[in-house]
């Protein structure tokens, strides 16, 4: 008995040792990545409905890693997050999605809008608003054709912080949208105190379209609608989603039914059909 606890212990501490060395591991590659430029961004378009005019891209950051293959953003960010390397590299996507949108204009492709995601970590740094003001006089870019999404999880920090922020970005001509919807802590309170302009249903609600979910979605969309906010529903997958969120009036639709996100060298082609 004692030497088989003995091995427990060992591969207790053998495994704590692996998850710790795999961590490190993501942790410096991801400085790596940042130093070498092996980052990549991914759009995928947003549709409004009234017009079925294609309206914007959100960019989703893509780690292509040589050896570990393409590594998702959903195990990478959390990391990144945890270092606070997520401030280096959420400022390089927004110079990147900028310089892009901007170099499509450039080309003569109709004029559409670039969602960015921002962590809590990058929304909570001081100078963001004057950092993205610098980015956009940089790039060229006018800043109604950048958008940005925050997530709810940081409205439960700072409240007073958030709106003058929320203010700035108003002030800028920059919009912000609430993304993920209906999965975090925010109250109601909040969503008519923050100075936002869109909220984003988050998919889990879109793809189970149980009695329950449905009726959620058209509340958030009537709620939206009665705060002046426009609506866009994410994770559209089956024409039988569209269908429903055309009878609610959502405002605007993405989802894998209408595209998956696309590497940039995609988008020439893909604004000209
Ligand atoms: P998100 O902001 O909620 O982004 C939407 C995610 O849903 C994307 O996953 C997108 O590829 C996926 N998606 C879009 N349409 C459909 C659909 O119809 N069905 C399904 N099943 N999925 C769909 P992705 O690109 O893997 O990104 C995952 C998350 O990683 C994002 O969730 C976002 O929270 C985070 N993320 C990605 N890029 C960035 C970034 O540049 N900065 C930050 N801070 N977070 C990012
Ligand atoms: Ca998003
Ligand atoms: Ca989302
Ligand atoms: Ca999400």
């Amino acid at each position: 008995i004692k030497e088989e606890s003995r091995n427990d212990y060992q591969i207790f501490k053998q495994s704590l040792k692996e998850g710790f060395k795999e961590r490190f591991k993501l942790e410096t590659e991801l400085h790596k990545a940042l130093k070498d430029g092996d980052f990549e961004l991914h759009f995928q378009p947003q549709y409004d409905l009234k017009s079925q005019e294609i309206i914007g891209f959100e960019a989703l950051c893509r780690w292509p890693h040589k050896e570990m293959g393409a590594i998702s953003p959903d195990q990478f960010i959390p990391i990144a997050e945890k270092t606070g390397l997520i401030l280096d590299i959420g400022d390089w996507v927004i110079y990147e999605a900028c310089r892009l949108n901007k170099k499509w204009q450039g080309e003569g492709l109709p004029k559409v809008k670039v969602s960015v995601n921002l962590s809590a970590r990058q929304f909570l740094q001081r100078h963001l608003v004057s950092r993205v003001s610098e980015i956009l006089e940089e790039t060229g870019l006018e800043p109604q054709y950048l958008e940005l999404e925050i997530t709810e999880s940081m409205a439960m920090s700072n409240e007073r912080y958030i709106i003058d922020t929320l203010n700035d970005f108003n002030d800028l001509g920059v919009k912000v949208a609430l993304d993920d919807f209906g999965t975090g802590y925010s109250s109601l309170k909040y969503l008519s105190q923050f100075p936002l302009s869109k909220i984003k249903i988050d998919r889990m609600f879109i793809q189970n379209q149980t009695k329950q979910n449905m009726a959620i979605v058209k509340t958030i969309i009537h709620l939206s609608h009665a705060l002046n906010l426009k609506v866009i529903a994410e994770g559209v997958e089956k024409e039988t989603d569209l269908d429903f969120l055309l009878s609610e009036k959502c405002d605007q639709v993405q989802g894998f039914y209408f595209s998956k996100p696309m590497p940039e060298s995609q988008i020439k082609t893909f604004l000209n059909e």
